[in-house]
C-alpha cells in the first residue's frame, strides 16, 4: 500500500515530555495510521534542525545516535531515549534517486525536531529512520522537486516525514501566551486553506502571504512542510493539531494520502 506523507509541527523540545491534547493527538496520529498503513519499512525523516551549508546530506549509519541539539532545559528532556536504528537501504535509495544531489554524512544522528514527536507518535521506536538534511541554499521550489523526487519511495513502504512548523519566530516566543497573535493565526489559517486545497503554488511562493516576514523570519522550519507537499504529489491532506501557542509558534500538522 503506497504510504502517506505526514508533516508535524514541534514546537519546543519539552513536548518531549508532556502530555497533553497536542502530545495525544500525536499518539492518536501514530496509532492510525500504523493500524491503516501497517509498519513502514522505515522512515525518511526532514528536520527543521539539520539544515547544513554542504548542500543534501544523507546518513547511512545503521544505528544513528540520538543528538539532543536543545540548550539550557531541564535535565529529564535529556533523558529521555529513542533508540531507533537506522537503515543503510532507505539510504541507497535515496542517494538512487537524488544522485549528486545528495552526499552521505553520519555526523549527525536523530535529531530532537525528530525525536520529540516521535516519543508520542511512534513511541515503540521500532521503525528505521533515516535524516536527510535541508540544504541551506535550497529554494522553495528546489524542496517542492526534491519531495517531489522522493515520492516514489511511497511506494517502496517508506513513510516521508517532515518536522518543522508553520509558524516559527522564537524571537517573538511569549511564554505567558497559550495562544497565537493575530499574525499567528491569520498566517497558519493561510497555510491550512492552501494546503488543504492542493494549492502547492501557494506554498512555494509563500513569502507573499501577508505576515510571512513574522511567521517565517528563517526557512529552516518552513521548509520541510514543501518537501512533504512535493512528496504528496497532490494528495488529500488532512490537518492535525491546529493549535497556535506561544505567540508566534503553530503546531500544525498534516497527513497526505
Ligand atoms: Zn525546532
Amino acid at each position: 500500500m503506497k504510504m502517506p506523507v505526514i508533516f508535524s509541527g514541534h514546537g519546543d523540545p519539552m513536548i518531549a515530555l508532556r502530555d497533553d491534547e497536542i502530545t495525544r493527538t500525536l499518539a492518536a496520529v501514530g496509532r492510525q495510521f500504523l493500524t491503516t498503513f501497517g509498519k513502514p519499512q522505515a522512515i525518511l525523516a526532514i528536520s527543521a534542525h539539520w539544515y547544513t551549508v554542504q548542500g543534501t546530506l544523507i546518513q547511512t549509519s545503521a544505528s544513528p545516535p540520538q543528538i539532543n541539539d536543545m540548550f539550557g532545559f531541564p535535565r529529564e528532556l535529556y533523558e529521555v531515549r529513542y533508540p531507533a536504528k537506522g537503515s543503510p537501504e532507505l539510504a541507497a535509495r535515496v542517494q538512487q534517486i537524488l544522485g549528486a544531489q545528495v552526499s552521505v554524512d553520519n555526523d549527525w544522528g536523530i535529531d530532537h525536531g525528530i525525536w520529540t514527536i516521535f516519543v508520542h507518535m511512534f513511541p515503540a521506536a521500532d521503525i528505521p529512520i533515516v535524516e536527510l538534511s535541508i540544504d541551506r541554499n535550497i529554494t522553495p521550489a528546489g524542496a517542492f522537486e526534491t519531495g517531489k523526487k522522493l515520492s516514489a519511495l511511497r511506494d517502496e513502504g517508506y513513510l516521508i516525514f517532515g518536522s518543522g512548523n508553520v509558524v516559527h519566530n522564537l524571537r517573538e516566543v511569549d511564554w505567558n501566551n497559550p495562544n497565537g497573535t493575530d499574525k499567528t493565526l491569520n498566517f497558519n489559517q493561510k497555510i491550512i486553506d492552501a494546503v488543504t486545497a492542493g494549492d502547492a503554488e501557494k506554498i512555494i511562493s509563500y513569502e507573499k502571504i501577508p505576515d510571512a516576514a513574522y511567521a517565517v523570519p528563517t526557512p529552516e522550519h518552513f521548509l520541510p512542510l514543501i518537501y512533504c507537499l512535493g512528496a504528496a504529489q497532490g494528495d488529500n491532506a488532512m490537518v492535525f493539531n491546529n493549535v497556535c501557542n506561544l505567540g508566534s509558534m503553530a503546531m500544525t500538522g498534516f497527513t497526505f494520502s
